[in-house]
């Protein structure tokens, strides 16, 4: 019988744990996970005064911090110096492997698939492809229980990236974080991460109400071929859930986390610096009473961006255009790294379209 069961060797059961065991190193945790291999692909997260240091905490190196970002639609380029602040990016199995080697003496880790789970009044029963073990409590961050959404204003981010080798040489200083494409339906653009100046990940991202990989295959295509590039390094896709119905949620002994939890933000999909925050407040909380809640604030503001996206999808573009030009960078850094201030909520409503804005919060 363990203490606990954590089901995938993923970003926020690691972050969870790294934390948790800590303060609770006499706990008996197994980590099942069903692939030896890790993922490739990038996360990135906002760093620096006030914000959670994940170097300091977590042990992790970026692979690159962009101190310049770029926002473009149609008809502006916004190049902003966000100093002392920086947007960093990190390789997911550079992350997983870091976490884990620093949590090999404390857990015990089998690789095999979960298939189902059975919560009984003083355990848990998981089932795998080839044995069952028992836990007093389960952490999951697997869709093994999902919740039934209500689909209500959901959107889905997808995207595809492309890794590339470029032929000449490219200005690598600066996170291209949108650049938008023209779309009525979708909000739709480039993320660009030039790594140095021969390599850089284009990846082609939608937030839309379905997910049409193959037409965003297409775009992808036509954006990777405006660069003179000699090969392709790796590729990666992905699709996160935007939702405000998409809740944390648990029972007695099973706590769902991570993108199944509910942890990404419904404005942007991101959940890195949330995790390891929530990890950090967490670190004496009873497994019992662990419950994931977002800050009111936060959430208050996420809805009507999500709104934007869902109802106005042509016109966001202007919205984050308008948000990047603030004078107060810091404000707009702060709520996506998730620790506004209320003066900070204040700022953005001022900064961006109020018609778009107050239409969404309507709606
Ligand atoms: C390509 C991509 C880019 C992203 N970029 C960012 C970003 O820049 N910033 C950000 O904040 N977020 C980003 N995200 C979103 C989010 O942070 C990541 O998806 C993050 O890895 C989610 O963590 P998790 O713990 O929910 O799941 P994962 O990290 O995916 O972990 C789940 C683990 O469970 C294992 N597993 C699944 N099912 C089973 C089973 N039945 N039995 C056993 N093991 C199982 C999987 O193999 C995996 O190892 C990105 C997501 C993707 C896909």
């Amino acid at each position: 019988m363990y203490d606990l069961i954590v089901i995938g060797r993923g970003l926020s059961g690691l972050l969870f744990l790294k934390q948790y065991l800590d303060t609770h190193s006499d706990l008996k945790v197994l980590i099942i996970e069903k692939s030896k291999k890790i993922e490739s692909r990038y996360i990135s997260s906002w760093q620096g005064p006030g914000l959670l240091d994940l170097k300091k905490e977590y042990g992790i190196h970026a692979d690159k911090a962009y101190k310049k970002i770029s926002i473009r639609n149609e008809e502006i380029t916004i190049n902003k110096n966000i100093s002392p602040y920086s947007y960093n990016t990190y390789d997911y199995k550079h992350v997983i492997e870091t976490i884990f080697n620093s949590l090999k003496d404390k857990v015990e880790i089998i690789y095999d698939q979960v298939i189902s789970v059975k919560e009984m009044y003083n355990e848990v029963n998981v089932k795998t492809k080839k044995h069952t073990f028992k836990s007093q409590y389960l952490i999951s961050s697997t869709s093994l229980a999902k919740q039934t959404l209500k689909n209500n204003k959901m959107l889905f981010q997808y995207f595809v990236g492309t890794k590339i080798q470029i032929k000449d040489n490219h200005k690598h200083d600066t996170c291209q974080l949108m650049h938008f494409l023209q779309s009525n339906n979708e909000v739709l653009f480039n993320y660009n991460l030039p790594f140095d100046q021969k390599s850089i990940l284009i990846e082609t991202t939608a937030f839309g109400k379905k997910v049409h990989f193959e037409d965003l295959e297409k775009i992808h295509k036509k954006s990777l071929a405006t660069f003179n590039f000699a090969k392709i390094i790796k590729k990666e896709k992905g699709v996160i859930p935007m939702s405000v119905d998409h809740k944390f949620h648990r029972t007695a002994r099973i706590i769902n986390i991570g993108l199944d939890g509910g942890f990404a933000r419904p404005s942007s999909g991101y959940m890195l610096l949330r995790a390891a925050q929530w990890s950090i407040i967490n670190r004496n909380t009873n497994l019992k009473d662990l419950v994931f809640k977002e800050k009111k604030l936060i959430s208050f503001l996420d809805k009507i961006f999500l709104k934007a996206c869902y109802y106005y999808p042509g016109l966001a573009s202007s919205i984050f255009v308008k948000l990047f030009n603030s004078n107060d960078i810091a404000s707009v850094i702060r709520f996506l790294a998730d620790i506004p201030k209320l003066y900070d909520i204040v700022k953005i409503l001022m900064n961006t379209p109020k018609k778009i804005m107050i239409n969404a919060l309507i709606k």
